[in-house]
């Protein structure tokens, strides 16, 4: 085991995102004292069932010893969360968090910080679809990304602080790289965003057309459209947010998306399987490219655990 980095971790916001980040900082050292606190009792009383570190029933008994701060709450809360600690904050303290959408994050930390506290937001590219604190798992960020958009300051003590937080997203076994935030924004629309609308769209359709029954559409679902179910069963409160505060990125790429499509719309109308094949083949080359760089599995089922492997890990966990 590494030396921890940091002596104490406040989470804020016990979630999928929070517990996994408590579950991990025990499981590989990160931290030697993990402090947390929710809005929610029902919250708090299911996390201390779990084990995963102190929990606390205030805000600020969670973050006024703790030197990195971890916000944890939907992007549309992360204003009123941060309000709640900034005015305990220890000097040279480190606040985070883990937000979908950077540059609204970081206009929401950035109320009323005390000078000498280091805001360096952050967000794990690594998820799943559930929530809530018994959702949590320690090995969520093992080999995935982990994004900071820090700000534009070059002093030392600030330098000292991206090094210290990059050293504990490391010891939870994720590589950390550094980014502006809007192009965070830009580039998280495309490859996160936009499939999950495209998810909660088709999942919709589908439910909604006349000519099939709702039972068909469960009973006959085939492995493309189960795979937009799952996704589609992400947190609404979650997504919500993420559309709310990306809106330009957004609705940039569907605009891109939707000329694409028409292309292809046009080329079943008119027989165009030439056209077809030329999208399709560049599509499977791009999937290559991302089972190359070590993305995806390319086992059965993009190597997800089956559903009876996953209960039987989940109910080992809770
Ligand atoms: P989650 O499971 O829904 O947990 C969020 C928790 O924050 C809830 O328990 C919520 O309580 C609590 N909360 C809300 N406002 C609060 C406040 N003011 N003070 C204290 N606690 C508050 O959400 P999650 O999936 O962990 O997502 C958390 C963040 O991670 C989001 O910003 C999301 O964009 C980001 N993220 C998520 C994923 C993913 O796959 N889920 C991946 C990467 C990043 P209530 O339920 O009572 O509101």
């Amino acid at each position: 085991m590494t030396q921890p980095a940091f002596e104490t971790v406040a989470i804020i916001g016990i979630g999928l995102i929070g517990s996994s980040i408590a579950l991990a900082s025990q499981a590989y050292g990160a931290a030697d004292r993990i402090t947390l606190y929710d809005q929610s009792a029902d919250v708090r009383q299911k996390a201390s069932a779990r084990d995963m570190g102190e929990i606390c029933a205030t805000a600020k008994d969670a973050v006024k010893a703790a030197d990195c701060v971890i916000m944890c709450v939907p992007v549309g809360a992360l204003a009123a969360a941060t309000a709640d600690v900034i005015a305990h904050l220890k000097p040279g303290a480190i606040l985070t968090d883990v937000g979908s959408v950077k540059r609204e994050a970081m206009t929401a930390m950035s109320v009323d910080l005390p000078s000498g506290v280091h805001l360096i937001p952050g967000h794990p590219i690594s998820g799943t679809e559930q929530s809530g604190p018994n959702a949590g798992f320690a090995t969520l960020f093992e080999d995935a990304w982990h994004i900071l958009t820090p700000l534009d300051d070059t002093s030392e003590p600030y330098a000292a602080a991206i090094r210290n937080l990059t050293n504990f997203w490391s010891s939870l076994g994720a590589k950390v790289e550094s980014m502006d935030a809007d192009r965070h924004d830009r580039v998280l629309a495309i490859t996160s965003h936009l499939p999950h609308l495209i998810a909660y769209n088709i999942v919709s359709t589908a439910y909604d057309m006349e000519t099939v029954g709702e039972g068909e559409v469960v009973k006959y679902s085939a492995g493309g459209f189960r795979d937009f179910t799952r996704i589609a069963a992400s947190d609404p409160t979650m997504w919500r947010d993420v559309f709310l505060y990306n809106k330009d990125a957004v609705l940039e790429c569907l605009g891109r998306f939707s000329e694409d499509l028409a292309a292809l719309q046009r080329a079943i109308r008119w027989g165009d399987g030439e056209t077809l094949m030329r999208e399709f083949t560049r599509a499977r080359g791009i999937r290559k490219a991302i089972l190359e760089a070590g993305q995806d599995s390319q086992d059965v089922n993009f190597g997800r655990q089956s559903a009876t492997h996953k209960d039987t890990v989940n109910d080992a966990e809770n």
